[in-house]
């Protein structure tokens, strides 16, 4: 069977670098194998989800290099969930409880109390029809719990020890003991769903081959292997991956907006820098820039995931993004240098790139070649930028030009080294670091340099 992945993100938000890990980890995988990669938006719950945020996610999913075979809304697919829930009802799996959220929090101290574990004990299967007719007159509407096949055979309020196994393409073998578990809510009280049902009908439903995700669902795996059986679903292979935190072991909420990939981009990050930084941390994988998607699939191993947590340093995109730039060539950027308005050529990109953190960055210099800068010529170095003047050489200009004139300089003058250097930089850019003068000097040629030396 060929292989199919999903990502299933929640549109309440922008996503950051921390989900772009399992979305990249699928779509790694499937591109691997030369399978599928779904994309699909857990929106069930239509409050918190927002339109704007799914086209924000897959607008920076695009940026990003992911291109999905498949985009699904689970908000449109609510009458797949309704036939399953459906039947699990009519077999006696699902069932109908009358708790409030108060009632149940006491429930849950008072096991904890008594050293019992906060383990739901079904007493929504022990409602006479008195006491549900009492609690409908109430105005109380049930929600409803999934019997977890944990019990003595015929008798639900037995617990028993029952290991779900599950052979983790990440973590290894791994077991849920499902008597530790309470009976999942599938169905909230005001009839809607809440994650559970849904991401596992639809997982049936696409033939998704591997479920690839953050090791925070790893208790919802047994739970959900338990479910899958119980309609009938093929089980799919699962894998658990770390998940991302700050250097200081934080994990990464929604809300950490400098790390959201819309502001990573707005800040001029490369997307392969990004990629590279959530797929690489946290493997046994050096964390190095990859130039493509192929490249880093390469360097993506599954059994090189450690299983601490992945922590990063943010600062690292930039680093990542430098070394991408230093390595482009001008075909790489022509169109992205075009698009701000710089005109430079070969020339210009290679005389710069390495100067440049981003791609736009090469707008400054360009300026510098094209613009007016305010030369910067201190008092004591007037008389010596007056010589210089004096002694810039005639065009055609090259890449020796720099060379001849400053040695001519020098000869006049007795200045050498940085004494030589420095006012001729400050004085023709205004600055006193930039590129190379030797490979500047041409593109800003004798006009300008000769202004500028005034
Ligand atoms: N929306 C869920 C999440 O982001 C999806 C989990 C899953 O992949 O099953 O946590």
């Amino acid at each position: 069977m060929s292989v199919t992945v999903r990502f299933a993100p929640s549109p309440t938000g922008h996503i950051h670098i921390g989900n772009v890990r399992p979305a990249l980890f699928n779509y790694l995988f499937a591109k691997k194998q030369g399978g599928n990669f779904v994309l699909r938006y857990d929106d069930t719950d239509v409050q918190r989800s927002k339109e704007e945020y799914a086209v924000g996610i897959a607008e920076d999913l695009k940026w990003l290099g992911i291109n999905p075979d498949r985009v699904e809304k689970q908000s449109e697919r609510f009458a797949l969930y309704d036939a399953a829930a459906t039947k699990l009802k009519d077999a006696g799996l699902l069932y109908a409880c009358y708790e409030t959220p108060e009632e149940l929090e006491r429930r849950r101290n008072r096991a904890r109390a008594l050293g019992r574990p906060p383990v739901y004990d079904r007493a929504g299967l022990k409602l006479t029809d008195e006491q549900i007719a009492e609690y409908e007159a109430e105005g109380r509407k049930p929600h409803w719990r999934f019997k977890l096949p944990n019990h003595v055979e015929g008798d639900p309020f037995s617990f028993n020890r029952t290991e779900v196994h599950w052979d983790d393409v990440i973590r290894g073998r791994q077991t849920v003991d499902l008597a530790s578990l309470s009976d999942p809510v599938l169905v909230r009280a005001d009839g809607t769903y809440l994650y559970t049902l849904p991401s596992i009908v639809d997982d049936a439903d696409m033939g998704i081959t591997h479920v690839i995700r953050g090791e925070d669902h790893i208790a919802n795996t047994g739970v959900q292997i338990a479910i899958f059986q119980a309609l009938g679903a093929q089980v799919p292979e699962f894998g658990h991956h770390n998940l991302l935190t700050t250097a200081s072991g934080e994990g990464l909420s929604k809300r950490s907006g400098a790390l959201s990939i819309r502001s990573l981009r707005e800040e001029g990050y490369e997307p392969m820098a990004v990629c590279s930084l959530a797929v690489l941390t946290g493997t046994s994988h050096a964390v190095e820039p990859a130039k493509s998607m192929e490249a880093l699939a390469e360097m993506l191993d599954f059994s090189g995931i450690s299983k601490s947590a992945a922590k990063f340093d943010p600062e690292d995109v930039g680093h990542l993004t430098a070394k991408l730039v230093h390595d482009m060539s001008f075909a790489d950027v022509a169109d992205r240098l075009k698009a701000e308005d710089v005109e430079g050529d070969e020339a210009f990109w290679s005389a710069v790139k390495e100067n440049c953190s981003t791609v736009s960055d090469a707008k400054q210099w360009w300026e510098l070649v094209v613009g007016s800068v305010t030369p910067e010529i201190a008092e004591e170095d007037k008389e010596f930028i007056a010589q210089a003047k004096d002694l810039l050489p005639q065009e055609p200009w090259s890449e020796e030009t720099w060379g001849e004139w400053t040695k001519a300089v020098k000869g006049e003058t007795g200045r050498k080294g940085k004494g030589l250097f420095m006012p001729l930089r400050k004085a023709i850019t205004g600055l006193a670091h930039g590129p190379d003068l030797k490979n500047m000097l041409p593109l800003i040629g004798r006009e300008k340099t000769l202004d500028r030396l005034s």
